[in-house]
């Protein structure tokens, strides 16, 4: 048995009407981590976690839950994740309770067996155990639906991240209670599209962009190469001896007078570089910069995070 808690490999998914939303995406979530899915709005996100709920059918590709392939043995798959949905969806006349009843029910879990009040207690909504779901606020509701999602005590939560009227208070006591589900042992995945969140929360971050996943990275790696910036000079004679200086993270040369440079944007822009490398005595003939897609996602997710 694997020891992934999700394993997808080469998933792509194409709508009808030629959309495509994952554009051949493989990547393992190990089990016991907070793995982290960013990507800008449209990037695919709910494609792949709808996927795994079973709610979209893949075009190609293969995945597996606690080892369970989604397709040759989707009621194991199903019986080992927990989904919480990016929308608010309930019967309104149901309390908080019954609905918690009523999904365990769903997912055969029998009676001596179900936990609604502990569940609802690790929620906060305790008290509010038999008041009518109309009657909750859009932070109750949201925080009804994590605990919906663990009435079968998955071993995975999926949390599709609520877009809509959701306040930071309310993120910010989900998170806890993420964490804490963390500490019990559950792996989760959450997707998001505030890479601070992400840092702050996941081990492991995932970001895909276009429907493709452009990086999968430790969580310290990737916020470390959103701090760096590679320029790549080409120079008019042949480097002796690597420039060194503070800002300089890494100094490669690649061929006789090919020069990369890593370096950390917070200290040093492109200009800097240059003039840095020209007092040197260097004449650079050429410049090209790398990294253009990750540098774009990035900057596109900092300016949604406001
Ligand atoms: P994200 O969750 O990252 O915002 P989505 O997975 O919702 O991204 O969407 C990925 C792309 O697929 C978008 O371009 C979106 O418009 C498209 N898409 C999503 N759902 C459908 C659908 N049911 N039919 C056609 N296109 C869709």
């Amino acid at each position: 048995m694997t020891e992934n808690a999700i394993s997808i490999q080469n998933l792509s998914k194409i709508y009808a009407g030629g959309k495509q939303a994952l554009d051949d995406v493989s990547f393992n979530v190990e089990r016991g981590s907070i793995f982290g899915l960013l990507g800008p709005n449209g990037a695919g996100k709910s494609t792949l976690i709808n996927t795994l709920a079973g709610l979209v059918k893949k075009t190609s590709g293969t995945a597996s839950i606690w080892g369970f392939d989604i397709d040759d043995n989707p009621r194991n798959a199903k019986a080992n994740i927990g989904i919480v949905p990016q929308e608010i969806m309930f019967d309104p006349f149901f309390t908080p309770r019954e609905s918690l009843e009523l999904q365990a029910g769903l997912y055969g879990v029998p009676k001596s067996q179900r936990r609604s009040m502990e569940l609802l207690k690790a929620v906060r909504l305790d008290d509010k155990a038999d008041a009518y779901a109309r009657t909750l606020s859009g932070g109750m509701k949201r925080r009804l639906l994590v605990a919906k999602a663990m009435v079968h005590s998955p071993p995975v939560i999926i949390l599709d991240e609520p877009t809509a009227g959701v306040d930071i208070e309310l993120r910010q006591q989900l998170w806890e209670y993420v964490v804490d589900l963390n500490k019990q042992g559950v792996t989760v995945v959450l997707t998001t599209h505030y890479l601070e969140e992400a840092e702050e929360l996941c081990d492991r971050i995932a970001i895909i962009n276009h429907g493709k996943l452009i990086t999968n990275k430790p969580t310290k790696e990737l916020i470390n190469m959103a701090r760096e910036k590679i320029v790549q000079l080409t120079l008019e004679n042949d480097i002796t001896e690597t420039p060194i200086h503070d800002a300089f993270e890494k100094v490669e040369i690649i061929a006789g007078s090919t020069l990369e440079i890593t370096y950390n944007k917070d200290k040093m822009n492109a200009g800097e570089v240059l003039s840095v490398i020209q007092s040197m005595g260097l004449n650079i003939v050429d410049v090209t910069t790398k990294e253009a897609d990750l540098e774009d996602v990035f900057l596109s997710l900092t300016s949604n995070a406001a």
